[in-house]
């Protein structure tokens, strides 16, 4: 896993909710309420989310905060690195945690989004390196397909 900057202690991976000013902090960031709010609606829900839905979190977190601060802050986020994007099918990108670079798919049929297993992309990475001697660098954009659920649903 890589890390954001030297100066953070812990991976991604190991962020908790309780960390949100931490990590703010540590990224040179002022921990203001809609920050602290956004970030610990980031890190209670875990996986990419469109900002909508973020919004929609941070209003749990937060409930004076408006939507127009939400998407102000997440651009915040963003220019310290403390989140990133994704762009999954046609839709809005999402908003992820900043080291979470794993590859994710998304569902064409009901927009459900899915880890893929960090070995299983290690490995094509690996062997695509091998084939053609190009280093791929997955997690800017989904894969797109029918998730099980669907799979089940149609048969
Ligand atoms: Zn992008
Ligand atoms: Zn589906």
């Amino acid at each position: 896993m890589m890390r954001l900057n030297d100066e953070v202690a812990k991976d991604v991976d190991d962020w908790s909710v309780d960390d949100a000013e931490e990590i703010l902090r540590t990224h040179g960031c002022r921990a203001t309420g809609p920050r602290v709010a956004v970030l610990r609606a980031l890190l209670r829900h875990g996986g990419p989310i469109d900002a909508a839905s973020l919004t929609t979190l941070a209003h749990h977190e937060e409930p004076s905060i408006h939507e127009a601060t939400v998407y102000r802050t997440i651009s915040v986020l963003s220019e310290q690195g403390i989140v990133t994007h994704v762009h999954a099918g046609h839709g809005p990108s999402l908003v992820r945690l900043g080291g979470d670079h794993g590859l994710i798919a998304v569902c064409r049929d009901c927009g459900g989004i899915a880890e893929l297993p960090a070995e299983a992309v290690r490995a094509f990475v690996e062997q695509a390196h091998e084939a053609i001697g190009f280093t791929l660098e997955p997690g800017h954009f989904a894969l797109e397909g029918i998730c099980a659920g669907c799979a089940a649903g149609a048969s």
